[in-house]
């Protein structure tokens, strides 16, 4: 058996390996279980896998008496919707995100298109464990249908969120790395009714990932020459669930996933004031560009669906995570490369600058990351100890334990998927950032020496 990594989040594991149609049917039935036979929508990324993976989940929905809607390849934030506007019990998105090409994964939706939380992904997996599935007799059996309204939908919904006029206006030219993802044809077509010329890269939907598709700057040199040679006033790039956006500098530049969201939160905040939620890993220029507006920040632990719940609840008009990805609740509670590629447009548009120029106003930090080898029952001594050592500074332990250290941070928290404990310093200057993460693995090394 391959690595197959079953959490609270999703089930990840290696096609041909660990990621097996057995798996898959008895997953796809404690997902029909747990909607009580009720309307399930799935989607999925471009990956060969999809296929196969696909065909094993709606044979165990369908024996559980579910109805199936198949919207086909779809970014993850159009799956979402979807499952809002057909008004059905549940979605699964089948997609294994930026992992590598052989890698795939579900991820589960309830009916308001936000994934699963703590509380429910745990029912999901006592459900599978425990076996006991709803079974439909003949007579109660439901089909498969196609819907292909789910790209409309999601591109109008973030047309109706910015002044498309105003962009229109500009005739952008954009360069765009799709990784050949599942974001491909609606990216396009949304790019297109913003008046936008559009010069591509990796836009064959056919799953054949060109580079890792973790949006970093590794592995994104491509978009960034495309960007340049192009002249383009703006590049975008992708990852395959296309939930991800990374953007590059009209001189080529990559500015850092970090910076999607600090745009995005920078352009809404002019107009719409409110808290910004982003999880407790994600880059403080956020923090920074939300004060500059007169609006507060709320750090929730990490995990989409815990920024979608506390935005929710507080009425934010705009959050996500440091890792590119945007949430503006007037298009849905979660990810969206597209709607972040709009509020881009539509602050280039109505300031007159330019990316560089915008970013170069921003304070900015360096971020270096670590980790440790740690069960998670250990990790999570070890973190608590490491707490209490650190008593004195301020902390938040709601997820781990993140550290304030004036304008610097730490957070070290026990990965959810992974035996592994992930340290994230950032600071003003680099040194300081990476002496920062070696002081606290030492820390935690040593704890996890004596628990
Ligand atoms: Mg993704």
């Amino acid at each position: 058996m391959g690595s197959l990594i079953m959490g609270i989040s999703g089930v990840r594991g290696i096609v041909g390996e660990s990621l097996t149609p057995e798996l898959l049917v008895r997953l796809g039935m404690a997902f029909g279980t747990w909607v009580e036979g009720g309307r399930v929508v799935v989607g999925m990324d471009t990956r060969a896998s999809g296929e196969m993976v696909k065909h094993s989940v709606f044979a165990g929905l369908l024996s559980c008496g579910c109805e199936v809607t198949d919207v086909g390849i779809c970014p993850t934030p159009t799956l979402s919707i979807a499952v809002r506007t057909l008004g059905a019990s549940g979605g699964i998105m089948i997609s294994a995100s930026h992992n590598p090409i052989e890698w795939n994964a579900l991820k589960f939706f309830g009916p308001d298109g936000v994934y699963l939380d703590a509380d429910e992904g745990r029912q999901l997996l006592d459900i599978y464990y425990q076996g006991d599935f709803l079974k439909a007799h003949w007579d109660g059996l439901k089909s498969v249908s196609d819907y292909d309204g789910a790209p409309e939908e999601h591109v109008r919904l973030v047309l109706a969120a910015v002044d498309a006029d105003a962009i229109r206006a500009r005739r952008f030219r954009v360069a765009l790395d799709c990784c050949n993802g599942a974001g491909v044809e609606i990216t396009q077509e949304l790019l297109a009714r913003l008046g936008c010329e559009i010069v591509t890269i990796n836009c064959t939907p056919d799953g054949m990932f060109p580079h890792n598709p973790e949006p970093t700057f590794v592995n994104l040199r491509d978009i960034c020459r495309l960007t340049r040679k192009a002249e383009a006033h703006v590049g975008f790039a992708q990852d395959p669930d296309a939930d991800r956006l990374a953007v590059v500098a009209e001189d080529g530049s990559y500015i850092g996933e970090e910076m999607t969201l600090a745009l995005a939160a920078d352009h809404v905040l002019d107009e719409r004031k409110g808290p910004v939620v982003i999880n407790l890993s994600t880059s403080k220029t956020v923090e920074d560009v939300a004060a500059a507006h007169g609006c507060g920040t709320v750090r929730v632990p990490v995990g989409e669906v815990n920024v979608s719940r506390r935005m929710a609840e507080l009425g934010s008009p705009i959050g996500g995570e440091g890792n590119g990805g945007v949430i503006d609740p007037r298009v849905h509670l979660g990810r969206d490369s597209l709607i972040a590629m709009a509020l881009v447009l539509e602050m280039l548009a109505k300031s007159g600058r330019t990316v560089g120029e915008i970013v170069a106003g921003y304070p900015r930090y360096h971020i270096v990351k670590d980790k440790l080898q740690a069960t998670r029952a250990r990790a999570v001594r070890a973190v608590r100890k490491l707490a209490e050592e650190y008593s004195g500074a301020l902390q938040d332990t709601s997820d781990g334990a993140r550290f304030v250290f004036g304008d610097a941070w730490v957070h070290v928290r026990p990965s959810n998927t992974e035996p592994i404990v992930r340290i994230v310093a950032e600071a003003p200057d680099k040194e300081r950032a990476a002496s920062l993460a070696e002081e606290l693995r030492l820390a935690v090394s040593r704890h996890l020496e004596t628990v």
